[in-house]
């Protein structure tokens, strides 16, 4: 084993990519609050290099936390002499981010929307190229827009789904805002099938673009999104550089300007949930903010992440209740119901802070601010088994499911214009 791992940190070294060769993801069961805070302890001991997947928060939220090799001894035996319950979820971080390539491997470039593989992950440059052929097949449906520029110089392009009109209301969505949710930029490839397939066929889709526009982000962090092909598959952040800091990079979901810097994200760069320096410091958080501020007539606002399983609403900055909440409540409801009709994939529902924890500068607390009443965030698929790593036979059952979610959601927003 010893000799193995040193070649696999030798290969890393020649190709400059981040192996997680003996790395492990354990659940962790704090059984009350002493031993939560005993867990948290952990993150803060930085040597171990903890990349905590699911936060300590509360001991009926079960940790997930993916701890190197190097630290798994350590780690384990912290755990059960303070008696703290535990399990492997996942053996070999690395066995399973080799099935992942292995299964893109077979990857060739699509020539046209009919013969993208939806079933397969894909780098960048391949769902770029997607978004290029939809633009060019469907130009009486689909237009490709670009509302800013990555850190690292990308362009960051949004799909423009619309019948017509002009400013007509629009709804919103956006995968991948945490770039190692390789589920969520798939599922935004097959949403876009389904919706230039679905108008003219399904009369509900229709109905809906014919009265209202539908922006897709799909990547909307390429630049981490790139880097988890090329470098460390395990990234979540943006990619810029932090003053005073060797850590790089700022967690998008914690940027935004509502309760920005209050408990529920960190001001340590080096930390996963970094909120950034100052509220939109991150050009890609900052190039929906400008875009929504200067479309003005957005009514819902959907951010996909994964995982959990979990169909959230505002707030997560406060605890104080959305004015719609009871609304809001009873379209998760419906929307949760709706994903599971297909596969019987169970979604718990509420708002953020009550549902998961305290997370400050997030998407939709902002735009629920700004105004947009169906504000909401997935997460998808699934609740831990793979994780971030979630086998590419997943990815069809995944998107179709969140379809239907999808779609209770924009029907109400459609039958109930504010
Ligand atoms: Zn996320």
């Amino acid at each position: 084993m010893r000799g193995l791992l040193v070649f696999a940190v030798l290969l890393a070294g020649a190709f400059g990519t981040e192996t997680f060769v003996g790395h492990q993801v354990l659940r962790i069961f704090a059984a009350d609050e002493f031993q939560v805070e005993q867990v948290k302890g952990l993150e803060d001991l930085e040597h171990l290099q903890l990349d905590f997947w699911r936060e300590p928060i509360h001991p009926e939220a079960s940790i997930d936390v993916r701890v190197p090799f190097h630290s798994l001894q350590a780690v384990k035996v912290f755990l059960e002499s303070n008696s703290i319950r535990y399990g492997i979820m996942i053996e070999d971080v690395q066995s399973l981010v080799d099935e992942e390539k292995l299964s893109m491997s077979h990857n060739s470039r699509a020539r046209s929307v009919a013969t993208f593989n939806y079933a397969s992950y894909h780098n960048l440059d391949e769902i770029y190229d997607f978004i290029d052929l939809l633009a060019a097949e469907k130009p009486e449906l689909v237009s490709k827009i670009q509302i800013g520029e990555s850190y690292e110089g990308r362009p960051i392009k949004v799909l423009k789904f619309s019948t017509g009109g002009t400013n007509r209301p629009a709804i919103w969505i956006d995968t991948g805002i945490h770039s190692r949710e390789w589920v969520t930029q798939a599922s935004g490839a097959y949403f876009a099938k389904k919706i230039i397939d679905s108008y003219g066929q399904d009369p509900s889709l229709t109905s809906i673009l014919d009265n209202f526009d539908i922006f897709l982000e799909i990547v909307t962090n390429p630049d981490g999104f790139a880097f988890t092909h090329s470098k460390n598959r395990m990234w979540r952040k943006t990619r810029s550089k932090n003053s005073g800091s060797s850590c790089i990079g700022v967690d998008p979901n914690r940027n935004w300007d509502a309760g920005f810097g209050v408990a529920g994200s960190s001001g340590n760069p080096c930390s996963e949930t970094y909120r950034g320096p100052y509220a939109n410091s991150e050009p890609e958080v900052k190039a929906i903010v400008d875009f929504v501020k200067s479309h003005g007539n957005i009514k819902a606002f959907v951010s996909i992440h994964s995982y959990s399983q979990l169909l959230l609403y505002p707030f997560g900055y406060t605890s104080k209740k959305a004015a719609d909440q009871a609304e809001l409540d009873a379209v998760a409801k419906s929307a949760v119901e709706a994903l599971a009709s297909l596969h019987g994939t169970k979604y718990k529902y509420g708002s953020i802070i009550t549902t998961i924890y305290q997370a400050s500068g997030g998407t939709i607390d902002w735009t629920y601010e700004q105004g947009i009443k169906y504000s909401f965030t997935f997460e998808l698929r699934d609740t831990g088994r793979y994780g971030f790593l979630l086998p590419a036979s997943q990815i069809i059952p995944t998107a179709e499911e969140t379809w239907l979610g999808l779609m209770v959601i924009m029907e109400h927003t459609r039958d109930h214009p504010y």
